[in-house]
């Protein structure tokens, strides 16, 4: 029997208003589930509810929201396995993987809980004392990609409840269920109205981005979304954390060692299947180490094991959806059409699920579609370059500017190229790598703003100065 899934507002479980719609199993392109569909009055219902709990929350102790924090780490944990399930059936991802993203998730949420928020002293003289107070913002309105549908829910949620703010989250459609049901464990520890959950398509989340009681909203997704999003909030002012798109370069460096590199290059460029905004998308590749590292690359790609992220031994899932499928097959078809030689690795499994076998694509360069437009699959254009001008300059011709790596043995001269790549992360020996004390986040059509760390926690807070004269 299909599982039912509601929506909770105000702490109660809620059937939608509006028709419910079709969650699809990317391994086997069948139903899922139904997931309800919030009515534009349940939004507002939702929001009331926020802006209602806000009142309390606000005054909540720091020492009381860490603690609750912690307890809902706790309810993560205990129920890993069954949101691990939901993760790999309604994303497609392998089931291990979605291990990670449940632990990744507690991890998060506990370095969240532990984060102090600071007072800063501006100036203590005799006469005169100024503070630097943070306050929370009011109702904070997430929206959630279908990538790492959890991780990024808990990275949205949890420094928002952290810092003294109420919530209504509204995942992707493709990928609804494990964020409901997270929400169910969040609301087991807090109280009513402190975090609600709508369902919908893209319309929902076009009403909130417009919402007058949306303080702020934090968004993960793609650049024409963000773009539209921050077009709706200007009504209000709403502070935005954007998360948008990206279409990473990495420079392996003449004299790398590609023995050493090639797993981590691998494993960062398919991570997710490539369904990861900085997963390494673009491979520049020196003229002297080229066709060792392709071969290096094309022969993991081989030895992969595609299929349904639910059986044992599978290494690469689907593809998430079908949209998503035929965008990066009718890349591929095209890079093929440019004279490119593509290079697909394991077998896919026969059937009706959305599967692409991770791919490589060789003697191709700029100007082609598969390496200038982000095409969020699992493919890895691979670009020769001669002179490192040349590839920095290629590296950075992109409008995105998310993450970027280089590859190299003298770290001094990676360093030197790593610095001159436009994007908010430059990884060396590494891509891909977000850690919870890390700041994170994009220039340039990637986004603004950052999450994790401290400094991504005051995203959710306004400054108030306290100016005392003695
Ligand atoms: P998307 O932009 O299509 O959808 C994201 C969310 O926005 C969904 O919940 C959707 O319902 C909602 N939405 C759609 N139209 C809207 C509108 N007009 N107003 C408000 N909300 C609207 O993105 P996606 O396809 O779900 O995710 C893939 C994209 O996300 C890729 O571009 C990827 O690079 C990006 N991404 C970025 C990061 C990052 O940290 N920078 C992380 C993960 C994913």
């Amino acid at each position: 029997m299909k599982k039912e899934y509601s929506m909770i507002i105000n702490g109660q479980k809620v059937a939608g208003g509006g028709s419910p719609f079709s969650v699809i199993n990317p391994a086997t392109a069948t139903e899922l589930s139904q997931c309800p569909a919030a009515s534009l009055a349940q939004l507002d219902e939702a929001v009331n509810a926020a802006e209602e709990a806000f009142k309390q929350w606000q005054h909540v102790s720091h020492q009381d929201r860490q603690k609750m924090l912690h307890s809902i780490a706790d309810k993560i944990e205990e129920h890993a396995a069954e949101l691990a399930e939901i993760v790999t059936q309604e994303q497609g991802k392998p089931l291990g993987l979605a291990q990670m993203e449940v632990g990744g998730a507690v991890a998060w949420t506990r370095y969240t809980a532990d984060l102090e928020i600071p007072v800063d002293v501006i100036e203590d003289s005799p006469n005169k004392r100024i503070e630097l107070h943070r306050k929370p913002l009011g109702v904070v309105g997430s929206i959630l990609p279908w990538n790492w549908p959890l991780m990024i829910a808990v990275w949205h949620i949890m420094p928002a409840l952290r810092s003294g703010n109420t919530v209504v989250v509204k995942p992707s459609s493709m990928t609804p269920f494990n964020t409901i049901r997270l929400v169910e464990l969040i609301n087991e520890v807090v109280p009513a109205g402190v975090i609600n959950i709508v369902t919908g398509e893209g319309g929902l989340g076009r009403a909130m981005s417009g919402h007058e009681k949306i303080r702020k909203i934090v968004f993960t997704g793609s650049t024409p979304t963000g773009q539209n999003i921050m077009r709706n909030a200007a009504g209000n002012l709403k502070r935005l954390t954007l998360e948008l798109g990206g279409n990473d370069a990495g420079i392996v460096l003449p004299g790398a060692d590609v023995d050493a590199i090639a797993s981590g290059i691998f494993q960062t460029a398919f991570l997710n299947m490539g369904q990861t905004c900085a997963a390494l998308k673009r491979l520049y590749v020196h003229d002297s180490l080229y066709e060792s590292l392709s071969d290096k690359l094309i022969a993991i790609a081989q030895q992969q094991q595609v299929g349904n992220g639910m059986d044992e031994g599978v290494s690469f899932g689907p593809v998430q959806n079908k949209d998503q499928y035929d965008l990066v097959n009718e890349l591929i078809a095209d890079a093929k059409r440019q004279g490119a030689a593509v290079h697909s690795g394991a077998a896919i499994p026969e059937g009706s699920g959305y599967f692409i076998s991770p791919t490589i694509v060789t003697n191709v360069s700029d100007g082609v579609r598969i390496v200038d437009e982000e095409q969020f699959g699992p493919v890895l254009p691979i670009i020769r370059y001669s002179h490192i001008d040349e590839a920095i300059q290629k590296a950075n011709a992109s409008e995105n500017g998310l993450g970027g790596s280089v590859w190299g043995s003298d770290l001094e001269q990676a360093q030197l190229v790593a610095s001159q790549l436009e994007c908010g992360t430059a990884w060396i020996n590494g891509h891909a790598e977000v850690l919870p004390h890390a700041p994170f986040g994009g220039c340039k059509m990637s986004g603004f703003g950052v999450e994790f760390g401290l400094e991504g926690l005051l995203e959710y807070t306004v400054p108030q100065l306290l100016n005392i004269n003695r």
